[in-house]
């Protein structure tokens, strides 16, 4: 039989969803005050919120006859129209906080209006409302909460000690006040003091009031537009990283989320900069219209979903890339090394960088010679994507390929001075103020992932043809999809077909990774889309791997000119100072450190 249950019970059940523990009514009545327009904002607690929350602000009050209205589940003052759930520009919007709360609790709401000659007073036991009476009280909201789930007892169980229940109040405070840095904040837990952030300060202020000295001082201030979507706040430098989220705080529209997909790509942009297992620090306020994003997916609004997710992931890491990039101590990159790079030849192993070319001068990059040849992706006709290789017309020599037959040719390269390899691992040399040691793989890593990922920016990679053709045996879910593989591999500058129905036949690879075998370097890229990988991020990901793969391994002998070849074009992109795992690629030691290595001075 299908009962319909009484009003009570609904919101017994509806409370469930909103109000989880303590730190959930301090959400949500900070929330309001928030709304309410508050500049000050005060929050006391007993045993970790479960004895009482009691929140005070400043801001506009509720009048009289919007008290009596106050508990009824989806009264609300900042939606009226299915419209506005479009355009939701405060933080609450759905109208059932209050009665949800009120309905586990013995709750009572005080307020005046700002300009009310007098306030009232609206209380809820556990769901029965009392009548609405009149309270002499200072203009705005005062809401008090008693013996939360008193007539919940399951819930009571659930509730963890005091201390936890007490910390998870701390942080919810703490994200409001990071987000509004003009409202003032005060916690008292137990009558002591456990937050107080004055009015007006900045987030920075808040930071070291929060985190202390070392994490304040070592913030990268962010502001940027990208996509439509404005970023701005401040990221830890690579040195702060973590193992845990706590420090990492995205605000969207001034309201805290915990978003996966910009936390992801927040963290593939700081992979430059710092070993994967560590969790970047940041604070970051992420601005958009509000109709780009639903934030009426989940009950407390801490999840959301982006209309087009692709151009938020897009828009963030590159934001976060260019910043970590401009930033000195981050992106450090090599030392002047002193090479004279007018003539030379570019060993085939190293790409050419866009921009006047080192080895061939400002005129090799106007004769498309050198620089990348541009995108290559056609689609006639809707016959899907097709990649074409342009020869560049000046060196036909190269034998119809793309790319980089002619730095094959024998031409002398001047010596340069003072190179050595050592244990043909590192490169030492000097520098105007000291030496700097290398790490050849690590150098090279990083400087096939910056053109690669160049090529990709700019819309094409370019392909070397393969002279014989390579099979590559699929598994069945492989096989299976195919024909939408072969797409997404000729994304990345692998171009293959479907070769009877379980095989695969490559005829090109991407130029600058024609020294790995075609079918190991296709087979390690398909697991990873097997395993549900899409979209740029994973892209990116397969890029490092690639890069990884292409890179001159320790016990690779190099020449003295392919070295400084290295060199130079390291010295032309981004992060050269850090391979794409985030560890260095060079030790430096200055003139003075090599004077205090040896005692010279001070002796
Ligand atoms: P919502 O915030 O989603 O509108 P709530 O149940 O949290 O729903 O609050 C219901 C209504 O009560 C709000 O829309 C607002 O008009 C009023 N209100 C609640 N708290 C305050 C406050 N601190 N100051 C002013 N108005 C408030
Ligand atoms: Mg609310």
């Amino acid at each position: 039989m299908i009962h319909i249950l009484p009003d009570e019970l609904v919101d017994r059940i509806a409370a469930g969803e909103v109000v989880e523990r303590p730190s959930a009514v301090v959400k949500e009545l900070v929330e309001n005050a928030l709304d309410a327009g508050a500049g000050q904002v005060d929050v006391h607690l007993e045993a970790g919120g479960r004895k009482l929350v009691k929140v005070t602000d400043d801001g506009e009050g509720i009048s009289r006859d919007d008290l009596e209205k106050v508990y009824i589940r989806h009264a609300t003052s900042k939606l009226s129209r299915l419209e506005d759930l479009f355009h939701i520009a405060s933080l609450g919007f759905r109208g059932e906080a209050l009665a949800s709360i009120g309905a586990v609790s013995r709750m009572q709401i005080t307020s005046r209006c700002r300009h009310g000659a007098e306030g009232a007073c609206a209380a809820n036991e556990g769901g029965r409302l009392l009548p609405v009476r009149p309270a002499g009280c200072p203009p705005g909201t005062t809401v008090e909460v008693k013996n939360l789930f008193y007539n919940v007892p399951a819930r009571l169980n659930f509730l963890k000690t005091e201390s936890t229940e007490l910390s998870h109040c701390v942080n919810c405070v703490m994200r409001c006040a990071l987000a509004f840095p003009d409202v003032g904040f005060t916690l008292l837990h137990n009558q002591r003091k456990v937050i107080r952030a004055e009015q007006n300060t900045t987030i920075q202020d808040r930071i070291a009031r929060f985190f202390g000295k070392e994490v304040a001082d070592g913030l990268i201030p962010i502001e940027t537009e990208e996509l439509g979507i404005r970023l701005s706040g401040f990221l830890g430098r690579p040195e702060l990283g973590r193992h845990d989220l706590r420090r990492s705080f995205i605000f969207l529209n001034q309201r805290y989320i915990s978003d996966r997909a910009v936390h992801a790509a927040i963290r593939r942009a700081y992979r430059e900069v710092m070993p994967e297992k560590f969790q970047p620090v940041y604070f970051l306020h992420v601005g958009m219209p509000p109709d780009w994003v639903d934030v009426n997916v989940h009950p407390t609004k801490i999840e959301v979903r982006f209309l087009d997710g692709a151009r938020v992931f897009s828009a963030v890491y590159k934001s976060i890339r260019n910043a970590l990039a401009g930033n000195e101590t981050c992106a450090a990159g090599l030392p002047p090394h002193g090479l004279n790079p007018s003539t030379g030849i570019r060993p085939s192993w190293i790409p050419a960088m866009p921009g006047p070319d080192p080895f061939f001068g400002e005129q090799a990059v106007a004769e498309g010679r050198g620089a990348s040849a541009g995108a290559r992706f056609d689609d006639p006709a809707g016959a899907g994507p097709r990649l074409s290789e342009k020869t560049p017309a000046s060196h036909p020599d190269t034998g119809g390929l793309p790319g980089f037959g002619l730095h094959e040719q024998e031409e002398p390269i001047p010596l340069p001075e003072r190179i050595l390899q050592v244990h043909e691992t590192y490169a030492v040399f000097e520098t105007p103020d000291g030496l700097a040691i290398i790490d050849q793989h690590a150098l090279h890593e990083r400087v096939l992932f910056e053109s690669l990922r160049r090529e990709f920016e700019c819309g094409g990679v370019r392909l070397q043809n393969l002279l014989l053709p390579s099979m590559l045996d699929l598994d069945p879910s492989q096989a299976a999809r195919m024909n939408e593989l072969c797409f997404d591999l000729s994304r990345l500058g692998i171009r293959a077909e479907p070769f009877g129905r379980d095989t695969l036949k490559i005829t090109a690879v991407p130029a600058l990774l024609k020294t790995i075998d075609p079918v190991t370097l296709t087979a390690d890229i398909l697991d990873r889309m097997m395993r549900g990988e899409t979209g740029e991020q994973a892209y990116l990901d397969l890029l490092h791997r690639v890069a990884c793969r292409g890179a001159v391994k320790a016990g690779h002998r190099l020449t003295a000119e392919e070295l400084s070849a290295l060199l130079i074009t390291a010295g032309r992109i981004d992060f050269s100072g850090r391979c794409p795992h985030g560890r260095p690629t060079k030790v430096i030691f200055s003139k003075k450190d090599l004077e205090e290595l040896f005692k010279r001075r001070g002796f």
